[in-house]
């Protein structure tokens, strides 16, 4: 390439990671072309179920970027409660115990990708092109092009896939993807109670076809994010309400009180995949791009902001050093800080689930037994709390 590119960095994707790390790299100074589909829809007056449960990591690197204190919707939760059984052995995660103010907070997704956008179409350093299909990705050390439909080319120092687990860039820079389906399907609701319960407490039951989770939202809202194989997620989400409303309280054992049902209910099929690269010279994916995982746990959007400020990081670094943010060597440095974090994330939630769900009893007593263990300690709860608040 002779000329020199348009753009510093072209991301494509502008979801809550693509969002957050043009916006962190736009205030490190640098020029960008931020490709999104379609403008984001606004939140509305109400909660909607499609939430994340942040850790402090993201909180802090949110409010590194000034966007935490313009989400418009976000509960702290301080305790949460997870049971396989039977209630008498839960076991009871509690923010005061790290000690923290929270263990985290719930935001609606519209939420953050709200926010983030306010801030990101008032930044000079950004150019947002909506609707454009890219079409080729040519990617040197140098720099890359990205060619449209429209004929129009565009060219940057890097590109970055933030373009979630369909990622065309992933596709046009020829990266492979190992893939596995978990043969469940993620169910997402909003359920209200009467009266305000435990407005801190987030609610997790392990059962043998899968997790329940109930996330609070405000005083008297919570998110369902309940896993179950898809014939019984599909029964689940076109039984009447009332049937829905008594199997989940029968499978929550009425933990948070009546509850009524508060919104649309919809169906996520669950899956794992990675990209067997993260990093090719002038191109590099974050998010949902390079893994997906079990979100069990929660932590997908947590690793994909965290894979935005790294490579945010490594590019500043690089800058200092007057090399190119598409030189290979560079994105390795960010390819090695994060894969292994991301790798061993997928693997506890694999584990997790293959523990939960494995029909043998062998695995059923040493699973209770584990359990049991970490009710009973102190130390493995509060490693357990770190891990969660994304310590
Ligand atoms: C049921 C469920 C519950 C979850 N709960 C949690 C949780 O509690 N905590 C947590 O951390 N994670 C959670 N996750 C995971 C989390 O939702 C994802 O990890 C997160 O949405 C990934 O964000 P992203 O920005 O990488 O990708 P996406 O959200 O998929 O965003 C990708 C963006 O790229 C755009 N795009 C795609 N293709 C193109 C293109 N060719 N050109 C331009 N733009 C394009 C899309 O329009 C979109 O805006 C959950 C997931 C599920 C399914």
């Amino acid at each position: 390439m002779t000329d020199a590119p348009e753009y510093d960095l072209i991301i494509v994707g502008g979801g809550m990671v693509g969002a957050a790390c043009a916006l962190a790299a736009a205030q490190s100074g640098f020029r960008i072309a931020l490709l999104e589909q379609q403008p984001p829809t606004a939140p509305g007056d109400d909660w909607q179920p499609q939430v994340s449960a942040l850790t402090r990591r993201s909180q802090d690197l949110l409010t590194d970027i000034s966007v935490w204190s313009l989400l418009k919707r976000k509960t702290a939760y301080q305790t949460m409660r997870v049971w396989e059984d039977n209630r008498c052995n839960e076991i009871c995660f509690q923010a005061s115990d790290l000690p923290a103010p929270d263990l985290g907070h719930i935001v609606e997704n519209a939420c953050l990708v709200a926010a983030l956008w306010q801030l990101l179409s008032q930044s000079d350093q950004i150019d947002i092109l909506f609707g454009k299909q890219i079409t080729k990705l040519t990617c040197t050390d140098q720099g890359s092009q990205l060619h449209c439909t429209d004929q129009t080319c565009l060219s940057a120092g890097l590109v970055i896939g933030a373009d979630g687990a369909q990622s065309t860039v992933r596709e046009l820079a020829q990266i492979g993807l190992e893939r596995r389906d978990y043969a469940q399907q993620a169910l997402v609701t909003l359920v209200r109670s009467t009266e305000p319960q435990h407005p801190t407490t987030a609610w997790q039951r392990f059962l043998p076809h899968g997790p329940l989770a109930l996330l609070p939202l405000g005083t008297h809202h919570y998110a369902v994010v309940w896993s179950h194989d898809p014939a019984q997620a599909t029964t689940l989400q076109t039984q009447s309400a009332a049937d829905f409303m008594q199997q989940l309280h029968q499978a929550c054992q009425h933990c948070c009180g009546p509850l009524h049902l508060a919104g649309e209910r919809y169906c996520f099929p669950l899956r794992r995949q990675t990209a067997l690269h993260y990093v090719r010279p002038g191109v590099a994916l974050i998010g949902d791009a390079a893994h997906v995982i079990h979100p069990l746990a929660g932590q997908g959007v947590n690793l994909g902001l965290a894979d935005a400020q790294v490579l945010v990081r490594t590019l500043v670094a690089a800058r200092t050093r007057h090399e190119p943010p598409g030189r290979f060597a560079v994105l390795r440095r960010y390819e090695r800080a994060r894969q292994g974090q991301n790798r061993m994330t997928r693997f506890g939630m694999d584990a997790l689930h293959h523990l939960f769900t494995h029909p043998r009893s062998g695995i059923q007593h040493l699973r209770k037994a584990g359990l049991g263990l970490v009710g009973r300690s102190k130390v493995l709860r509060r490693a357990l709390e770190r891990i969660a608040a994304g310590r």
